[in-house]
């Protein structure tokens, strides 16, 4: 039986992806969704799943243990192969660092330390904010934009 990959949500996850992307000028391939949405979702054998992750699985095979899936375009909505490497935590929490998208803020030796306790301790923003003399609001919301905050059960990134 056939099936329009545009509507029917049964069909397999890449042609879907395939059927519904748009191709940007720096040859990303980004999957439509909300706007506020930084990692795309699609259905997938009854799950949902991060575009990206099921990509990089179809194509470049399965994610080491305790990786996340970073992208060399800095683009999170990009799920083209090409751009796509599995890497551990902080070296994506490290990247985004050293792109400057989020750590405006802080210099590089200060984000470095905050990643690097938050890592090494888990500790809340709050606890970390005190041990380095710095504002509570400006730790989390650091640590929130690089999807490092804290939530039930631990710290997450939204990845997954
Ligand atoms: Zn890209």
């Amino acid at each position: 039986m056939s099936y329009n990959p545009r509507t029917n949500y049964k069909g397999p996850a890449h042609e879907r992806i395939a059927a519904n992307r748009i191709v940007t000028d720096s040859n990303c391939w980004e999957y439509p969704g909300s706007p506020s949405n930084k990692y795309p979702t699609i259905s997938h054998e009854g799950c949902y799943v991060t575009v990206h992750r099921y990509m990089y699985q179809h194509y470049k095979g399965p994610i080491p243990k305790g990786h996340y899936i970073c992208h060399t375009c800095d683009n999170t909505r990009c799920h083209n192969p090409e751009h796509l490497y599995a890497g551990t935590p902080k070296q994506n929490a490290q990247d985004c660092v050293n792109r400057q998208r989020h750590a405006k803020k802080y210099d590089q030796e200060t984000a470095s330390k905050i990643l690097a306790m938050r890592e090494l301790t888990g500790m809340p923003g709050n606890t970390i904010a005190v041990h380095l003399g710095l504002s509570k609001s400006g730790v989390n919301n650091f640590l929130s934009k690089l999807g490092l905050s804290y939530q039930k059960g631990g710290y997450q990134r939204y990845v997954a």
